[in-house]
């Protein structure tokens, strides 16, 4: 977030569905932060009102973007653009963005990812490029220079917000949601929720160094292969666990050990250097297992997807994310993220390496 003088709520984009998950995960989550405040839901969309509003630059210090669980994306909000007339929308939005002190260095344009909010996509393109250029004759447009990102937020065809976020403190994408590669050749979908937690979780050189030839991995819950497909993709050694049929391009590939057994059983005879795991299990019990594999260092990272109950859902990750922390050494790390390919879960990162960027 970026807060300026006109700011006055946290807006933070989720799926729909979730907005009462990331309200509870906003509210406490600022409470820690010493800051009290109160939310309002809507499509897709939370608002965080900090009480009292001058508060926010607080949350802006104080909170880490990569630590939410709930939260694709975020922005402090310092206008609400209502009534914008259809046949020029630009004019009144670049008026309210007038009061930003500084050249912006990214400008997203972005819509309730809802059944009633993607009808958006197209005139979010179409104003694209006029705001644009009317925020380079404005306040400036500086991409890769360290000002603040813009975005702006279309509720309906009338009504826009606007705010700023931090780049370094938010999604590099616009509503949070990546662009990934389609994958052909993978055996399943699924593969799509491994890609975007790589995309999410690791730094380019963590990518780099942690997935290439020589690297081991174990796949809890393999079958059909989608996620192994991927290991293999960037090199990885991999042993797949599942009583399932794996994809026939997996078991004619040599760097593929197809093991028929429990992925709750299952201990590899050396440690590997990744656990990734989608086996559909109640949480605490995936929860569990990766604590032990994590605390018996049977493996240095993970990645492993937490399938949620209907409800409570904050509440559920937040305890099973504190079973998990005990597990790791001390300058361990460990994230979490409802993905957007993921879908009824949330996908978790543990590292027992300390941050190296
Ligand atoms: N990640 C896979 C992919 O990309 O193709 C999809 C995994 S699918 C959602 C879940 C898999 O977990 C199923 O193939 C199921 O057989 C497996 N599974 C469930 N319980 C298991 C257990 N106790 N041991 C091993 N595999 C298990």
């Amino acid at each position: 977030m970026w807060p300026i003088d006109s700011s006055d709520a946290v807006c933070a984009w989720t799926r729909a569905g979730m907005e009462s998950d990331c309200a509870a995960e906003l509210i406490e989550r600022a409470a820690v932060a010493g800051v009290a405040g109160w939310c309002r839901t809507g499509d897709g969309l939370v608002e965080f009102h900090p009480t009292p509003a001058e508060q926010l630059p607080t949350l802006a210090r104080t909170m880490a973007f990569r630590e939410l669980v709930f939260i694709r994306q975020w922005f402090a909000r310092f206008a609400i653009c209502r009534d914008l007339p259809p046949d020029d929308r630009i004019a009144p939005l670049a008026r309210a963005a007038a009061v930003i002190p500084q050249p912006v260095s990214a400008i997203r344009m972005e819509y309730p990812d809802t059944d009633a909010g993607r009808p958006l996509a197209r005139l979010a393109r179409v104003l694209a490029r006029p705001f644009e250029t009317a925020i380079a004759r404005g306040p400036g447009f500086q991409p890769d220079r360290g000002g603040p990102v813009l975005h702006c937020a279309l509720l309906d065809g009338s009504t826009a917000l606007l705010g700023l976020s931090d780049a370094a403190n938010s999604a590099p994408w616009p509503l949070g949601i990546p662009r990934l590669r389609a994958h052909r050749q993978a055996p399943s979908r699924s593969v799509l929720k491994l890609d975007e937690a790589i995309a999410r979780f690791l730094s380019d050189n963590e990518r780099a160094t942690w997935l290439r030839p020589g690297r081991t991995a174990v796949d809890l819950g393999a079958a059909p292969g989608g996620w192994t497909w991927l290991l293999r993709h960037y090199g990885v050694t991999v042993s797949a666990v599942d009583n399932g049929p794996l994809a026939q391009s997996l078991i004619e590939d040599p760097g593929v050990d197809h093991r028929a057994e429990d992925g709750f059983q299952y201990r590899p005879r050396r440690p590997v250097d990744w656990l990734v795991c989608d086996m559909v299990e109640r949480p605490h019990r995936i929860a569990r297992l990766l604590a032990e594999w994590l605390s018996r260092g049977d493996c240095r990272h993970a990645i492993v997807n937490l399938k949620l109950p209907m409800k409570q859902r904050w509440q559920t990750v937040s305890s099973q994310v504190d079973t998990i922390a005990a597990a790791l050494p001390g300058d361990g790390r460990l994230l979490a993220n409802q993905l957007y390919h993921d879908r009824e879960e949330v996908t978790l990162f543990a590292t027992r390496s300390p941050l190296t960027r």
